[in-house]
């Protein structure tokens, strides 16, 4: 259930309701919004306490939430969660732009990768330095060398840095390193990693399983809430479907369902939905119009050598062109979108 304190209602109140809840056996939540604060309370509901907390100093009213997820649910917060990276907000009026390469391969090709996003606009930086490969002949990233590499590349850039942890014993790790974690399609219903990064102090990238119902997905996002974070950001990457023309499917009715019934932020992945450089930027610029908050983008400086996803991979060429257009259509819907200071200075340079 909700427990919605009184608009103003102090801290005092809002501990006191807390502490009494958790005597009751409940885990608490509280969530600040911009208007009056709501407690998430998670517990037995059949032992009727409501009565009991409805005459704590403070409480408004209690709203049983009817939904499998709690936490994530829009029922919870009415206004969308905004996620802060050093400086970049995600769940804004802004649309966000990650891009960069499939795989850290090196310090030279990670560079100029890094260089070329933020030219370009982009506002964070993608590399797996673990990767999930289908098979175990494929290159398998440079691990906690790929992850310095990103470190690297921030200090040279000032981008920060998502990238993907795929087992609970590299949590710690990629966390001192990377700025977002990003949990991966494959492993969207690991639950030990879901509440190992739960219990992390950084972002959460989310993306959306192979073959995971919308449900499914926020399930997922619950684990991680469930676990003390609520930083969570929903990634839509494509699903398994009967079409074969493309490697998965977009599902963009993903995009307008999700804002519906959650108040994450979520992204759009155009890359890995369909595999194919020639797709992604008219799905890119369809992702913002149907209200993504954001893009993942796979950016490489010579996609043809790349190691790992260069036929999804857009040149610098491609990349700088489609935020240009993303510009475009970001005001045409109404958001806006921020190009970095790169490409600031380029255009009043132009
Ligand atoms: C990735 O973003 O590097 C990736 C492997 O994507 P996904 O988990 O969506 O397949
Ligand atoms: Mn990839």
């Amino acid at each position: 259930m909700i427990i919605v304190m009184q608009q103003g209602a102090s801290e005092t109140e809002i501990r006191g309701v807390e502490a009494r809840l958790q005597e009751l056996g409940f885990q608490t939540h509280p969530i600040y919004g911009v208007e009056r604060t709501v407690i998430g309370a998670i517990g037995d509901k059949r032992n009727g306490h409501a009565e009991v907390i409805l005459n704590l100093p403070g409480v408004e009213r209690i709203i049983p939430i009817l939904r499998p997820y709690k936490l994530v649910a829009r029922e919870v917060k009415s206004e969308t969660s905004c996620i802060q990276v050093r400086g970049v907000t995600i769940g804004g009026e802004g649309v966000v732009v990650m891009a960069g390469p499939c795989a850290v391969e090196s310090e030279v090709q990670l560079i100029a990768a890094a260089k070329a996003v933020k030219e370009a606009g982009g506002h964070i930086l993608r590399g797996g330095a673990f990767k999930p490969r289908t098979s175990p002949y494929s290159f398998q990233g440079l691990e906690e060398e790929g992850l310095k590499l990103l470190a690297n590349a921030r200090e040279a850039t000032g981008l920060p840095v998502v990238t993907e942890v795929i087992d609970t014993r590299d949590v710690e790790v990629v966390e001192r390193y990377a700025d977002i974690l990003q949990i991966g399609a494959r492993n969207m219903q690991n639950f030990r990693l879901l509440r190992e990064v739960g219990q992390a102090k950084k972002p959460v990238l989310l993306k959306r399983g192979l073959a995971a119902t919308v449900e499914e997905w926020l399930m997922a996002a619950e684990y991680i809430a469930a676990a003390g974070n609520h930083k969570i950001i929903l990634c839509e990457r494509g699903i398994r479907t009967y079409e074969t023309g493309l490697r998965n499917t977009l599902d963009l009715s993903a995009v307008p369902l999700v804002k519906e019934l959650s108040h994450l932020p979520v992204i759009v992945d155009p890359s890995h939905a369909t595999g194919n450089y020639r797709m992604v930027p008219p799905l890119a610029k369809a992702a913002v119009a149907a209200g993504a908050d954001g893009l993942m983008i796979e950016v490489h400086p010579d996609p043809a050598r790349a190691l790992c996803d260069g036929p999804q991979s857009l040149t610098p060429e491609r990349f700088a062109a489609l935020m240009v257009e993303i510009e475009r259509v970001a005001t045409a819907v109404g958001r806006a979108y921020y190009p970095s200071e790169g490409r600031v200075r380029k255009l009043a340079q132009a």
